[in-house]
């Protein structure tokens, strides 16, 4: 193709798609908008239940697996991420949720200016189209006129109901916005769903621009690796079938490639470890020790409990009239089952009244599975999955291969610090106390699982080993700061190298508490900013 773009951003998923639309706002921009996977045409990306047909599919999830790790027994573990435009919020649970205050004032904290909590608010504002009713300055903590559609779930399931009562009985208080002034407490979810059809960013971002002449977006381009003239990024090289192609950057190379993705490109292109880049025959351009370190992700554990009588989703999919009436909702009013996020209420409490904030998230399912995305348990059940906000164990992800096509070593290495052993048991016994509370406590039959004879600390935390899972967050892997670990700094920008800069899920500092689409769509946000700021 050999054509030179004043920008090009390499991945198009949820910050990816943001940065593309913002560029190129300006008609003078030119714009390269490069994606491994294909369009976004597959219709159950666009159907919110449409996660258990897109996840674990080759055609749109990239279907990493783990190395063995040491805390889940040496268990793999399966690592979707999206695969297509749009990324991983085409396929992710569509829960809206921005994390805490804390988390940014701390990013700020460790040195990263720009990035607390008041920098950030505007750019989730920014993109923001709440579907409340919301008065400019209502609050402070909303805004309507953003392309990512922000809205409430259309069905309030009974069971949801009771679980938000059962928490409040045991102390949690009830929260309607999760993400206004304060985040504790239980309630539904807001989703990125626009009227019974998913909003991802290429929804919210891409689609509406297809006429704009300065954004070129080309799909099935796997980018192999950046090209540099000394430290300064030049463009890219990428494969798109048989044909390897470059692209030349006049302005600057974004990398929005995700977790994975990012640091991968990044040893490639000969920016990393300088040694381990040396053994696998790659020429260091620029040794930076933190490329694939400091990996962070949320793990979910499961307690599943059977209920009185039928009343979950388990008993409508396994009844050829519950799946009729299933199928009929969504084609007469884009509602039921099949419009709803992955989990339907959620709890962020403490398991410790000495935390400052929240330090577990609860996601409650009317259903249950034996893994997530495997078909549903023949009987009536339901799942509350506990989440440890703020792990302290940390990961790794690097290249064992200079060959592109080759997947990287991916070690989560979850509960390897104590700290998360603790709180994850402390919140398999939080689950057991809210499910054992009136209201949901008279439609509880049985734990299933973990099952009540596992009742010591010792039993429970091999529990978390045994079943433990990703609940699809990972972060971290090119830390944003001023430290020997830090990839980019405070304006994204890789540190010893010119006109590169990463800007996705990789640069948080540390991992947010709570779900990371939105934060990672605000991360795009403030990047396209400043890119337009310093050129
Ligand atoms: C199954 C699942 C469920 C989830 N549920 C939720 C949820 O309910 N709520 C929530 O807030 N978060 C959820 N998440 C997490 C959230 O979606 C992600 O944190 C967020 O989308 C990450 O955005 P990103 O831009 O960093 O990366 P991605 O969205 O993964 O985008 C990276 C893009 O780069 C492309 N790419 C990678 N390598 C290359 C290459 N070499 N060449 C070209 N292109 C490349 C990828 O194909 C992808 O499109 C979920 C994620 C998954 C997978």
């Amino acid at each position: 193709m050999n054509q030179t773009f004043d920008y090009i951003v390499c991945g198009a998923g949820s910050a990816g798609c943001v940065l593309a639309n913002r560029l190129s706002a300006n008609p003078g921009n030119s714009v390269l908008l490069l994606e491994a996977g294909g369009r976004d045409t597959n219709p159950w990306i666009h159907i919110p239940v449409g996660y258990y047909r897109t996840m674990h599919n080759p055609a749109t999830d990239w279907c990493y697996v783990t190395e063995p790790v040491p805390g889940f027994n040496d268990r793999r573990i399966k690592w979707p991420r999206g695969k297509v435009l749009g990324g991983c919020s085409s396929i992710n649970g569509l829960v809206y949720i921005r994390g805490q205050r804390e988390d940014y004032d701390h990013w700020r904290q460790l040195g990263n200016m720009g990035w607390g909590f008041d920098d950030v608010l505007p750019y989730f504002l920014r993109s923001e189209g709440q579907t409340r009713d919301t008065e400019p300055g209502d609050d402070g903590f909303h805004a309507s006129d953003g392309p990512l559609v922000v809205s409430d779930p259309r069905v309030h399931r009974p069971l949801c109901d009771d679980f938000i009562a059962a928490a409040e009985n045991v102390g949690v208080p009830r929260r309607d916005d999760f993400n206004g002034a304060v985040q504790e407490g239980v309630g539904y979810f807001q989703t990125t769903i626009d009227r019974g059809r998913r909003c991802s960013t290429a929804r919210a971002f891409l689609h509406p621009e297809k006429r704009r002449k300065n954004l070129k977006v080309i799909t099935g381009a796997h980018i192999e690796k950046i090209l540099f003239d000394g430290r300064r990024a030049t463009g890219v090289r990428f494969r798109q079938g048989n044909q390897v192609l470059e692209a030349g950057a006049s302005g600057e190379v974004i990398l929005s490639a995700g977790a994975i993705g990012s640091p991968q490109i990044l040893e490639l292109s000969g920016v990393g470890a300088g040694q381990e880049l040396q053994a696998l025959g790659i020429s260091c351009v620029h040794d930076l020790a933190g490329v694939g370190e400091n990996l962070q992700d949320h793990m979910q554990v499961r307690s599943v409990y059977k209920t009185t009588r039928p009343m979950t989703l388990n008993n409508e999919v396994h009844s050829l009239f519950g799946k009729a009436w299933i199928g009929i909702q969504y084609l007469v009013g884009r509602s039921g089952p099949m419009a709803m996020a992955a989990s339907h209420v959620s709890a962020f409490t403490r398991t410790t009244p000495d935390v400052a904030s929240p330090d577990i998230q609860f996601h409650f399912q009317p259903l249950s599975a034996d893994a997530p995305g495997k078909g549903l348990h023949p009987f009536s059940a339901y799942t509350s999955s506990v989440t440890q906000l703020r792990p302290e164990s940390r990961g790794t992800v690097h290249i064992q291969s200079p060959v592109a096509s080759e997947y990287p070593r991916i070690q989560p290495n979850y509960l390897s610090a104590q700290r998360d052993c603790d709180v994850t048991v402390a919140g398999l016994k939080l689950s057991r106390k809210i499910c054992s509370q009136p209201p949901i406590s008279a439609k509880t039959a049985s734990e299933y699982l973990p099952g009540l004879e596992v009742d010591s600390d010792t039993a429970l935390l091999e529990y978390a080993r045994q079943s433990g899972e990703t609940i699809y967050h990972p972060t971290s892997s090119c830390v944003m700061g001023t430290g020997k670990d830090a990839v980019v700094d405070e304006r994204l920008r890789v540190h010893g190298l010119d006109r590169l800069r990463v800007a996705d899920a990789s640069i948080m500092p540390t991992i947010v508490s709570g779900n990371t689409n939105a934060p990672t769509i605000m991360i795009g946000e403030k990047a396209a900013d400043m890119i337009l700021e310093d050129n």
